[in-house]
């Protein structure tokens, strides 16, 4: 994958790609349509880009945190192929293996996850890379997760019972789909095991050192700022024009931007918004929501960069220097989540304490809980069977988000992915439409 080269201004105009929405699904469309030769303009409706994955400085905490904390495994090829295009390959740093650290804050034990490297994952045969009290025939009678139909939760295809249910299967599918397993498309998670799990190589974590929008975020921004794209934020898409088969227009903030013969769209919003602009979607609007409590530290603490926790309200602590973040993903199922803000951090600060074996003297300077209460659509096997195709009944308009029909979960990958299989299905600009959209602008 090569980097988007610089647009000059002595080549002749060519056919414009509109991409609405700027998370990362539109960046990801977006970069892929300039590779592939389209002019491109991006509309997002915020003061900036990155949408539910994005990095700003908190007046509370005094420094700059991300909205939540996000995981993403070296297996994630849209991801690589994305930093690629953005000229950013090192934004991203790996762990040196795919060692998972874990707590059980009810019993105090500690165990680590250790997923071999090599095509075939022999790791759940030896008790030191397994959970604690987890036996080899546990992960062997999960073999039916593979070929789950697609109206089974994670629960039903597994059957995962006793310390296998609570040390396993729960922590991973609270992180990779945002639900208990009870709950959870078993094919989506199948889907994340074929292309991750199977192999340390490819489900080593990913770290952002300075975090998601200096290393997901900016580098793209960059990108397209240099290849000549246009971008526009503040800018709220209202409403499509439909004539003939195609869209011919845009309603932005008391604008209309004509779309010429040869113009093509990429809708990349989140499925309510999908739902306003494009009713034909159906896009599934039920959502999960993801709780961070971020803590500021007088200085620098100790700990792995990533601990998962069971027996307790936080299942991942991230430690990033003198900033410590748990994460509690599907927070609506989770019991006590919904207590007053104090309430809540000091008891979350108090598992951070026993997860970490901090002091009991070290207290946050400041603290802050960030709940996006639309994290991800709520991925059951029903609405799964909903996600909404890429192409639609008009010719240049394609869909993006990581609730489209990707096959994987809404995740970083799954979102990046739907922006390039967008910018596929739209292939290059053609010679004419350039002409024709280069004497419309
Ligand atoms: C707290 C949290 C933790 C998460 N953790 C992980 C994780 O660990 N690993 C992982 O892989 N994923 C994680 N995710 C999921 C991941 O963040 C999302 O899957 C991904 O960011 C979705 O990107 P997107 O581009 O599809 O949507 P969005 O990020 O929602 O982007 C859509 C953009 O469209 C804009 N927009 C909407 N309507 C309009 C309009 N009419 N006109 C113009 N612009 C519009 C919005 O402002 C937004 O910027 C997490 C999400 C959250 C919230």
């Amino acid at each position: 994958m090569r980097a988007v080269r610089a647009w000059s201004a002595a080549q002749p105009m060519k056919a414009t790609a509109h991409v609405v929405g700027a998370g990362l699904a539109g960046l990801s469309a977006a970069l892929a349509l300039l590779e592939a030769g389209w002019h491109v303009i991006l509309w997002e409706s915020a003061r900036q880009a990155g949408g539910r994955c994005r990095s700003y400085h908190d007046p509370k905490l005094g420094c700059q945190i991300d909205n939540g904390n996000h995981l993403v495994l070296s297996g994630n090829r849209s991801v690589a192929a994305y930093l690629a295009r953005a000229g950013a390959s090192d934004a991203l740093v790996a762990a040196p293996a795919a060692h998972f650290p874990f707590v059980d804050l009810a019993s105090a034990e500690r165990w680590t996850v250790r997923i071999n490297d090599g095509p075939i994952p022999w790791w759940p045969l030896c008790p030191a890379r397994r959970p604690a009290g987890v036996g080899a025939r546990a992960f062997l009678s999960a073999l039916p997760l593979l070929w789950a139909g697609p109206d089974q939760t994670i629960a039903e295809a597994v059957q995962p019972g006793g310390l296998a249910a609570s040390r396993f299967w729960e922590p991973m599918s609270l992180a990779v789909m945002n639900l208990p397993p009870s709950l959870a498309s078993a094919q989506l998670m199948a889907a994340t095991a074929r292309e991750a799990w199977r192999d340390g190589r490819l489900c080593r974590p990913m770290f952002a050192p300075r975090g998601l929008g200096p290393a997901l975020i900016a580098p793209a921004l960059d990108a397209l700022q240099r290849a000549g794209a246009e971008l526009r934020f503040a800018a709220q898409v209202k409403g499509l024009v439909a004539e003939g088969g195609r869209v011919t227009a845009l309603h932005v903030a008391g604008e209309t931007v004509p779309l010429a013969p040869g113009d093509t769209l990429v809708l990349a919003v989140p499925p309510a918004r999908l739902n306003a602009l494009w009713p034909a979607a159906q896009a599934p609007e039920e959502a999960s929501s993801i709780l961070n409590a971020h803590f500021r530290l007088p200085q620098a603490v100790a700990g792995p960069p990533l601990l998962g926790v069971t027996g307790a309200r936080t299942q991942w602590i991230f430690v990033k220097s003198e900033v410590v973040s748990l994460t509690i993903s599907a927070a609506g199922f989770v019991e006590g989540t919904d207590a007053e803000e104090e309430a809540l951090l000091t008891l979350l600060w108090a598992e951070t304490v026993a997860a970490l074996g901090l002091a009991e003297d070290v207290r946050p300077v400041a603290a802050r809980l960030v709940h996006e209460r639309r994290a991800t659509f709520l991925q059951t096997p029903a609405n799964v069977r909903r996600r909404a195709r890429p192409l639609t009944g008009l010719a240049n308009l394609v869909l993006a988000g990581d609730h489209i029909d990707t096959g994987l979960p809404a995740t970083i990958e799954g979102a990046v992915r739907s922006g390039e299989t967008a910018a596929r299905l739209l292939g290059k600009p053609s010679a004419e439409a350039g002409a024709a959209s280069g004497s419309a602008r």
